[in-house]
């Protein structure tokens, strides 16, 4: 065993992504054994108390098996219909290997939209973040019903990546056919070497990555450097390693130096800080009494609406508000599970009347602490 240990040791939280390639051994329909073996280490490391998600692809490839396609169609539709039907078999796959190593699994479509749009982003969050709490493996594919975007770019690994970013997780761990990132393509250049680690998004690692990849799965290295990148935003650490190296996931856990690691430059709590200043616009605010604000600051809670004494603003769950004490100085920002006219109703009342008062909850919170950074 090699004696470098990387930060996959300390990583609760992770993020496996496999292509259709590896998952369906190059477009023959879902590999049962692949699958079965990924699974196994998904349990055991679950069972270590990880919370591990999976992002597979291989449903157009297990539904093109079923359909008794020979070749893979070349109208969008068609190709549709063919995840449609190869879905089955692929969520089939992944609870029935799961359940046999005693672990729940769930399944959820996702497409890069839903991420962009800010409730549904809350939405996506809390669900995973709740099956994680619940013990079981989520395991998440594009929603090929209504985008194409995997299907005509090649582009779970963004999937991923988008993943890693919405649940904050530490890694990401890319499985793919090949070792790992290449100096240079190491089909057609034997001296090609094997890049062990780098930090994601350095300018090098994209023009190492160049052209595309196998012809099932379309996501050549280039968007797995990308992916890696992207996922640094929110401080994971990515891995892409071969998906068929023996026992691989519970290695790289283990710390053991396989394949590229490329590390995320900025830690989770900064990186989040950074993606609340980047990329989210403030859409309102809310003033709070002094129990709340010291709360919020001194006791690291989350903000509940029974704190909040006014609510400025037209905001939509899942946008950003400010969060000000009586004195006016803003102590917090974060995502608000609940619109400026729900807050309004609920507001001064204790969580357990929110139900009661709007018909419906989206939680006790109106900012979750993990939604939350302190100003
Ligand atoms: N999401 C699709 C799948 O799981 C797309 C993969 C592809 O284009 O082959 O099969």
């Amino acid at each position: 065993m090699t004696s470098i240990s990387t930060p996959l040791v300390d990583a609760r939280r992770i993020v496996v992504k496999v292509g259709s390639s590896l998952v369906t051994n190059e477009g023959r329909g879902v590999d049962p054994q692949a699958v079965g073996n990924w699974c196994r280490q998904l349990a055991t490391l679950a069972q270590q108390g990880r919370e591990m998600v999976m992002v597979s692809s291989g449903a157009i490839a297990e539904g093109m098996r079923r359909l008794g396609w020979v070749s893979r169609p070349v109208q969008l539709h068609e190709l549709q219909a063919a995840a449609a039907v190869g879905q089955m078999g692929l969520a089939q796959m992944y609870e029935s290997q799961l359940s046999m190593h005693g672990m729940r699994s769930a399944q959820v479509l996702l497409t890069h939209a839903d991420l962009a749009d800010r409730e549904r982003y809350l939405n996506a969050r809390s669900t995973l973040l709740t099956l994680l709490s619940l013990r079981s493996v989520p395991v998440i594919n594009e929603n090929d019903t209504v985008v194409t975007d995997e299907i005509k770019f090649g582009d779970n690994d963004t999937l991923g990546a988008l993943v890693a970013n919405l649940i904050e997780a530490d890694a990401l761990i890319i499985l793919t056919d090949q070792a790992g990132l290449y100096s240079e393509d190491p089909r057609s250049n034997p001296d090609a070497e094997l890049l062990r680690s780098a930090v994601a998004g350095d300018a090098d690692l994209e023009r190492m990555a160049g052209g595309a990849g196998s012809a099932i799965g379309r996501g050549g290295m280039i968007t797995k450097v990308l992916a890696a990148k992207r996922a640094a935003r929110s401080g994971a650490n990515t891995v892409i390693a071969w998906g068929r190296e023996p026992d691989v996931l519970i290695r790289l856990a283990r710390g053991e130096a396989i394949g590229t690691l490329l590390t995320a430059a900025t830690a989770k709590v900064a990186a989040r800080k950074q993606w609340m200043a980047d990329h989210l616009q403030l859409r309102g605010a809310v003033v709070v009494d002094a129990g709340a604000s010291e709360k919020l600051v001194a006791a690291g809670k989350s903000l509940l609406p029974v704190g909040v004494i006014t609510v400025e603003g037209g905001f939509h769950r899942g946008d950003v508000v400010a969060v000000r004490d009586e004195r006016g100085r803003e102590i917090a920002r974060g995502l608000a599970n609940y619109s400026a006219s729900e807050t309004r109703i609920i507001a001064r009342k204790p969580s357990s009347q929110i139900e009661a008062l709007l018909g419906y909850s989206n939680g006790p919170e109106l900012i979750h602490r993990d939604n939350l950074v302190l100003a």
